[in-house]
This record gives structure tokens, sequence and C-alpha cells, in this order.
């Protein structure tokens, strides 16, 4: 069992678009960032990452690369998804927080949670979002950028599986073909 949390500031600035969770939120300023800097999926990214020991998405979508300017960060949270996969990563939930003054992001968590499930192909249950201000202090509080930090829990396959762990780590698991006992158990 692993648990990683992540964390993300942008700064609001006019002319960008306001994306949060993959929703395209109407507000009169954006986030600023190589991306779509959605600093909701940024964190929830990081806490990935970090729960697997994988690095943080500066590592892996470095910014000084072209191929990522402007990108959808739902597209940068599947191929996340896709390398806990890979390791043999199971993801059991997501907690994640917006801090923002404003705009009010309650119509639009369900919506973010829905996104952020898809993405991972897991269940929506699974995923929690969450929205608070900073009582009007700091620089979310003057509306001068928007941060969110996220919490997220892993197992791998072979923390659930009835066999002896020892054993499974040895030579595999013979009763159950979705696994990888045979990997770090
Ligand atoms: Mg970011």
């Amino acid at each position: 069992m692993r648990i990683g949390q992540g964390y993300d500031v942008h700064r609001l600035t006019e002319g960008r678009k306001l994306i949060l969770g993959g929703v395209d939120i109407p507000y009169e300023k954006g986030l600023a960032g190589h991306s779509d800097a959605d600093v909701l999926i940024h964190a929830v990214m990081d806490a990935l990452l970090g729960a697997a020991a994988l690095g943080d998405i500066g590592k892996l979508f470095p910014d000084t690369d072209p191929a990522y300017e402007g990108i959808s960060s739902m597209l940068l949270l599947a191929e996340v998804g896709k390398r806990l996969d890979e390791e043999g990563f199971v993801i059991e939930n997501i907690d994640a927080t917006v801090i923002a003054q404003r705009p009010k992001l309650a119509p639009y968590r369900e919506t973010m949670r829905e996104n952020i499930a898809r993405a991972l192909c897991i269940d929506i249950s699974q995923v929690s979002v969450k929205a608070t201000t900073e009582e009007g202090l700091g620089f979310t509080g003057s509306g001068e950028g928007i941060s969110s930090s996220a919490i997220t829990l892993l197992t791998t396959a072979g923390d659930n599986c009835y066999y002896d762990r020892m054993q499974a780590y040895e030579t595999g698991c013979p009763g159950c073909q979705g696994c990888s006992q045979d990997r770090d158990v």
C-alpha cells in the first residue's frame, strides 16, 4: 500500500481559459502555464507519481517540450494512469482540494470527478474533489492564483492476493491470471 501527495499553484491571468478538472469554467481570467494549466489535474498527477515513486510531472512532461504546449492535462493524466498500470499499481482512491477565492466551483465538481475517473479508468466513487477558499487571505484569497492539493492511495495487485506472498514473490501466483505477482509484492 502506498500513499502519495501532490501540490500545485498557477497564476490567474487575463486572456486564458480557466480549466479545472478538465472543465472549461466561465470566468474573467484563466490559469497561466505551458499546458492548459489545469492545477487540479497537476496536483492529482503528482500525487499518483509520488505514490509510485515515478518522479513528478516536470520530469515526465517537461514544460520546455513543445509537444506539451497547450495540451489538455487530461491526456497527461491518462498517460500517468497508463504508467501506473504498467508498474502494477492499482488506484484505490484520490482526494483532491482546489483552493480558489472565486469562481464558485461547486457546480462543476461532479463533472471534474467524472473526468478524472474516466481518464484513469476507475469508478467515480474513488475520486473526491473538494473546493475551499482561504477566507480572502494570501495569493488565492487575493485572486492572484489558484492552488490545489491531492492525496492518493495505491495498492499493488499483491496486496489483495490470497496466495502466500513470499511464495508469490518467488514463483508467481497460480490462482490469478490478472495480476503481476512476480513483480514487486
Ligand atoms: Mg502545474
